[in-house]
């Protein structure tokens, strides 16, 4: 299978080369030459097929060509070595857990995956270390850190505002060593992603080292995100009403992935992304007029983007083409003070802890179900309720437990590198 670049300047790749490039050369986002749909018998008997199985088929024809059989089942069983419930919430509304991972957020899957994908081609050629070089605002770090901790022949260099991600994020990302090293700008989450794509352009660096991203643009981390959807399609035929996906959207990744999923033939027929105040694309769904401006900060961080680098996989899916992309997605966005209004609504009404993401999605979901009543909707919980204590502790009025997963990182020791300029990025990545 080639990637193409959907800026169409740079040379269809192979899968091995659009992951270890990150983004093509022409700096276009890489997509699949073509997506088959399974055979519909998958779906009709997928109740019987196990969890590994279904990534298994799900993925295979995206990578079959660069990674053999029985590396990449062994891959998908040690990415998803954790559950998926989907929890019924009220008749017609469940929600997908997608925090039971190593550091309760969605992130975990696409992370280790990308993680097990670049092992396996270092060790398959012995070529030059490959750095991973990545900007976070929390989330994606210690995804990213977790992840690729002790694989071979990968280094990890993660950039992230000092003082601006929460202590929880801070430790995941700072305590783990080995080839893992963490940057501590002195700067914005913004400052952070201008260093990295600063370096991404730097020729003096790319002559001396392979450099790659893992945030969702990375084909490897963006597609096995399609993996949860197929898994709650799984739970949730029995109901044999018309489902729908409400997801907490930031870059916009992972609904383009459960979208790969139904263009594999998965029978939903409509997405909902919900956004906080950061709404470009609501406002496009509206008026089809795209235009990007700087973030504004809320509570549901982890999505406060002002230009989603995955909407341009999500027009390409459906031809460009407004009508068409109408048909299949519906957008909305909400402010903080209503979703911790969505908080309390959860938790006086269902007894369910939502974190702010979560709770952005399952507003998106209970506005659209306004006007679809039959459906039977599932929203997205992408990360666990902890990782966001001060909030859910303050609109709640009700402390979760920390999972032991956190305890463990809480009593280990930062170690960061404080860092003010590119130049100083530069002269780190260069000596090391
Ligand atoms: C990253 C993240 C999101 C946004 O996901 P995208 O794929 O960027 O749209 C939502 N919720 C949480 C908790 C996240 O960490």
């Amino acid at each position: 299978m080639k990637f193409y670049s959907l800026n169409k300047q740079a040379t269809a790749v192979s899968f091995k080369e659009a992951v270890i490039n990150g983004i093509a050369p022409d700096r276009g986002l890489y997509f699949p030459e073509s997506i088959t749909p399974l055979p519909q018998s998958f779906f009709s008997t997928i109740e019987d097929i196990s969890y590994h199985e279904i990534a298994y088929r799900a993925i295979e024809q995206f990578v079959k060509e660069d990674i053999p059989e029985e590396t990449l089942r062994k891959i998908i069983a040690s990415v998803l070595d954790f559950e998926f419930p989907l929890v019924q919430l009220e008749e017609n509304v469940a929600v997908l857990e997608l925090f039971h991972g190593p550091t309760m957020a969605f992130k975990d899957v696409g992370a280790r995956f990308m993680a097990g994908c670049l092992e396996y081609f270092s060790q398959e050629e012995k070529t030059q270390e490959v750095t991973v070089l990545v900007a976070t605002s929390g989330d994606t770090g210690g995804a990213v850190a977790n992840g690729f901790l002790g694989v071979k022949g990968v280094k990890v260099v993660i950039l992230y505002p000092s003082g601006k991600v929460s202590e929880i994020q801070e430790r995941q990302l700072t305590t783990l060593g080995q080839n893992i090293t963490a940057l501590e700008i002195d700067g914005t989450f913004d400052d952070c992603q201008k260093m990295v794509k600063t370096a991404f352009l730097d020729q003096d660096l790319l002559a001396n080292m392979k450099l790659t991203s893992a945030n969702s643009i990375n084909v490897a981390r963006w597609l096995p995100q399609l993996f949860y959807f197929l898994f709650a399609y799984k739970e949730a035929k029995k109901q044999h009403k018309e489902l729908v996906f409400s997801v907490p959207s930031g870059n916009f990744g992972n609904v383009c992935a459960g979208m790969v999923a139904q263009t594999l033939g998965m029978p939903v027929p409509h997405f909902i992304a919900a956004t906080n105040i950061n709404d470009v694309v609501p406002k496009f769904m509206k008026n089809a007029s795209y235009e990007p401006k700087p973030s504004h900060a809320t509570i549901s961080n982890a999505m406060d983007v002002g230009d989603p680098s995955n909407f341009i996989r999500i027009q390409h899916l459906y031809q460009n083409n407004f009508k068409t992309l109408s048909k299949n997605l519906s957008s909305f966005s909400f402010s903080d003070e209503e979703t911790r209004e969505g908080m309390r609504k959860l938790y006086k009404a269902c007894d369910y802890v939502a974190d702010p993401h979560g709770a952005v999605a399952y507003l998106g979901l209970k506005k659209y179900q306004k006007q679809h009543p039959n459906t039977y909707g599932i929203f997205l919980e992408t990360a666990h309720p902890v990782k966001f204590l001060e909030v859910v502790e303050d609109t709640i009025k009700h402390s979760p437990e920390i999972p032991l997963q956190i305890q463990k990182v809480l009593d280990k020791e930062k170690k960061s590198i404080a860092i003010k300029t590119y130049n100083e990025l530069k002269v780190y990545l260069m000596a090391h």
